[in-house]
């Protein structure tokens, strides 16, 4: 049977261990629908849209796996479309929700193509909402508290404020929160103002000493100038692991919710020091150059060390950039591994052809990790 894909079973490698004997027929385009979401991904008749997809060929085997990853037939249902595979109109099985959905923005879907970047805005719109059916449930709760006037969630745990009947009140840790902001306008680095709390005994509301991420994020808490942001950010896109800004949410600014602890020119003169150290680190960085994105995701199946990037000189000078085992190039530190080296190209090619999708800095975060043996490079994605 043709299984006809779109989603998150245009994913190659999870469609292939949900379902072992099913085989990649080819790309296509289902014309007169739309992609929409309503939780999760389902398609609808629209006239004018159209929707990429990934034609699979089926074996009887392979679709109770599949209709119970599906829903069917509580959320989903089966039907029967068109489409064209090489050239001939072919009927094909998909799952249609039982239910209807949130529409995808119209200029992220009305292009005639499928593309690598849809398929990728696809599977990120997709994996993310698969976290969302309990992080949304957690964002309504706040949403509906907040709308009856309570909004004691999270803050208990808020260093230098109290929770007293729904209301912030600073406590004695206010002064640890003052000092935070002062040593950090003097020029004190955030491990310098680390060490002293730790020296003064300053601990986090769980008992711990602070971490450099818990003073960065008091330093960027506008709690502490009296003020109360709700739903601070809309949901991680789980390719960029930012927040997207695409996705609709509420965002509720209380100015003089409660007292402050520092002012508003303490705490607008520390945004911009931070802003200007940010900067100062991205110029750093373009000079000084990034890593490779595959840096730390690359291991030799055969012994276990990490890939290192090297060039090679070829003939007439040209260059070729190759990934090596590390084990085989420490000389006498070395564990005498012989994997042979592999040509940058082949390797990227390989991992195109494994997530189904050109791999570049900004979507490598899918990638978690490639084990290369003599034979065979496996992909695991997230
Ligand atoms: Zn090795």
């Amino acid at each position: 049977m043709i299984y006809l894909a779109y989603g998150s079973n245009l994913h190659i490698g999870q469609m292939q261990f949900r379902c072992r004997t099913a085989e990649v027929l080819g790309t296509s385009t289902l014309h007169g629908y739309r992609l929409v979401f309503n939780g999760v991904a389902t398609i609808e008749p629209d006239p004018d849209s159209s929707v990429p997809v990934l034609l699979w060929d089926i074996k009887p085997a392979d679709e109770i796996p599949l209709d119970r990853y599906e829903g069917y037939p509580q959320l989903y249902r089966r039907e029967t479309v068109q489409v064209e595979l090489n050239g001939k109109t072919v009927d094909a099985m998909v799952y249609i929700m039982n239910s209807k959905g949130i529409h995808f923005d119209k200029e992220n879907l009305d292009t005639a193509e499928p593309s690598c970047s849809m398929m990728f805005s696809f599977l990120s719109a997709i994996a993310q909402d698969e976290s969302r059916s309990i992080s949304e449930n957690v964002r309504w709760g706040y949403r509906e508290r907040f709308k009856r006037g309570e909004y004691n969630l999270g803050n208990n745990r808020i260093l230098g404020y109290d929770c007293v009947d729904g209301k912030l009140v600073p406590n004695q840790d206010a002064d640890a929160v003052r000092m935070i902001f002062q040593m950090y306008i003097e020029g004190k680095s955030i491990e310098e103002i680390r060490r002293l709390l730790t020296d003064y005994g300053i601990r986090t509301k769980k008992g711990q000493p602070l971490a450099h991420n818990n003073i960065m994020y008091i330093l960027q808490n506008e709690t502490y100038m009296g003020d109360k942001l709700l739903q601070k950010q809309p949901p991680k896109n789980f390719l960029t692991k930012k927040p997207d800004e695409r996705v609709p949410y509420e965002s509720n600014y209380l100015e003089n919710d409660h007292e402050a602890i520092v002012d508003r020119k303490t705490w607008d003169t520390v945004q911009e020091i931070i802003r200007q150290k940010k900067a100062v680190t991205a110029a750093v960085g373009r000079i000084g150059g990034r890593p490779h994105f595959l840096y730390g995701k690359l291991y030799c199946g055969e012994c276990g060390e990490p890939m290192t990037r090297r060039t090679l000189n070829g003939p007439k000078g040209i260059k070729h950039k190759v990934w090596t085992c590390r084990g085989r190039y420490e000389g006498r530190k070395g564990n005498g591994c012989k994997l042979r080296t592999i040509k940058e190209d082949l390797l990227l090619q390989t991992i195109e052809e494994s997530i189904g999708c050109e791999v570049n800095a900004e979507n490598a975060a899918q990638i978690q990790r490639v084990v290369i043996t003599e034979d065979d490079i496996a992909v695991e994605t997230s």
